[in-house]
């Protein structure tokens, strides 16, 4: 029976590169995820993390057809995309999928991204086939007749776009960059019902996400995942987006905290995988 593979590349939230023992124990890369299904494969977010996802792929046979699914344009989540080495290779086949931003496409967002002096690469010089589907609103879309992607729009400075993966044995949720308010948290519960793992914004612990001093972030607790997971009967809970002012101390608050909710949690690390 073919299941899902989940693989977690990069896992820090804001910027890449922080060097503290801590939290070089869960990595340094940004949000970057991968869900490998026979040969298809699907990309949550192109942060930093995508660059060892493009080492692994560059490895072995080419998916035949990947999907990249992006949150939101905030850096952390686009700023690998150019050194995702295989969008030069014209023998791939890629599908980028985001959300409209005001009278914005998809593409028009990365055209931005890549704009002149800012980068030397623009779309126009990658050469691997690459369409693009803008989202506006809740959307289903099937892949290949045997997986099903849904979208859901969160709470998020620009808004940010949530997944749920399903194929006929197994589901995972990606819920990165979700400012936590209680209307996106019932809807996230219907949205995330039954799921094999939930991937959540764990950016602040319970004593920042109540603090006025966050308000507006846009950001979501441990816990609040962890009451997520239970409420919406899912089975594990992956604490991701990580702050990268987070001490070692405050790592052990988050887990515990979550766990106390919900035990099946865990922080999320590069190079972390899960087959559901
Ligand atoms: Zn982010
Ligand atoms: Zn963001």
């Amino acid at each position: 029976m073919t299941q899902l593979n989940l693989k977690l590349w990069g896992v820090m939230g804001s910027t890449p590169g922080a060097t503290s023992p801590t939290l070089l124990k869960y990595g340094t890369n940004t949000s970057c995820v991968s869900v490998e299904y026979e040969d298809e494969l699907v990309i949550f977010d192109a942060g930093t993390g995508i660059v060892q996802l493009a080492s692994y792929l560059n490895a072995k046979e080419l998916p035949k057809h990947i999907h990249l699914f992006i949150s939101h344009y905030h850096y952390d989540h686009i700023q690998g995309l150019p050194f995702f080495n295989l969008v030069f290779n014209p023998q791939v086949n890629m599908t980028i999928y985001g959300m409209r931003h005001k009278l914005l496409s998809v593409k028009d967002v990365l055209d931005r991204f890549f704009l002149d002096p800012f980068s030397p690469i623009g779309l126009k010089y990658m050469q691997a086939s690459i369409q693009f589907v803008t989202i506006d609103s809740e959307e289903e879309f099937i892949i290949n007749d045997r997986l099903r992607v849904n979208s859901y729009f969160v709470t998020h400075p620009y808004g940010s776009m949530v997944y749920r993966i399903d194929s006929t044995n197994g589901s995972i949720c990606y819920i990165s960059d979700f400012e936590y308010n209680e209307i996106d948290h019932a809807n996230l519960t219907l949205f995330c019902q039954r799921s094999d793992a939930i991937i959540y914004d764990s950016f602040f612990s319970e004593n920042e996400l109540h603090s006025s001093k966050y308000r507006g972030w846009g950001h979501s607790s441990a816990a609040m995942g962890a009451l997520l997971a239970k409420e919406s009967c899912s089975k594990k809970l992956f604490l991701f987006h990580h702050s990268i002012n987070r001490s070692e101390e405050g790592f052990k608050e988050l887990i515990t905290e979550a766990r106390s909710i919900f035990p099946n949690t865990e922080l999320a690390r590069e190079g972390t995988s899960l087959t559901v």
